[in-house]
């Protein structure tokens, strides 16, 4: 049976809205996954370190056989491809992805813990998110809309795709 995960995807860097609609044809090309759906694009201010231009993110939701190991491993690949320097936390990058949600399950392993212990925090990863599955829950903190509720500002806009 195929697994459904979220994947969330960041980039401040070198068009980060053509970086974005690559990565979301790379992920659909991974072995044993295929892109269900995506949100749209979404404008966003720089969280942690703020002297970096504003990010696009987005949330793409995928059916995979792969394990959330080699999920992983295939998004660290991506993000290589797509030139990513790990320089300092928060810094600008090319491309970021995670992974938010692997069915409803939680991990805590070296490396890889799901669902991501940020994205309850983060209206760049929820209001995308809430677009492709608006009754999502994030096993053990609630359903997303209620997260999103707390965390939000104001809404974040959506940018036009890349023609
Ligand atoms: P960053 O690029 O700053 O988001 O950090 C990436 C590193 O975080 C990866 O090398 C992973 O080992 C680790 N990591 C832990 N949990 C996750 C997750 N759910 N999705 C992606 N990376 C994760």
């Amino acid at each position: 049976m195929p697994h459904i995960a979220f994947i969330g995807l960041g980039s401040n860097l070198e068009d980060p809205r053509s970086q974005l609609q690559r990565a979301f044809a790379e992920l659909g090309g991974l072995p044993e996954t295929r892109l269900v759906a995506r949100s749209s694009l979404y404008r966003s201010a720089p969280m942690g370190y703020l002297d970096q231009p504003e990010f696009v993110n987005a949330v793409a939701k995928i059916e995979t056989t792969l394990t959330p190991r080699a999920l992983l491993q295939g998004l660290l690949q991506i993000e290589h491809r797509h030139g990513r320097e790990r320089t300092f936390r928060n810094a600008p990058r090319t491309l970021d992805m995670d992974i938010l949600l692997y069915d409803d399950e939680q991990l805590h392993e070296h490396g890889l813990t799901v669902p991501h212990p940020q994205m309850h925090l983060r209206p760049f990863v929820l209001q995308p998110l809430l677009e492709i599955a608006p009754d999502a829950a994030i096993p053990g903190m609630g359903r997303a809309v209620m997260a999103f509720e707390k965390c939000r500002d104001k809404m974040l806009e959506a940018l036009p795709d890349v023609a």
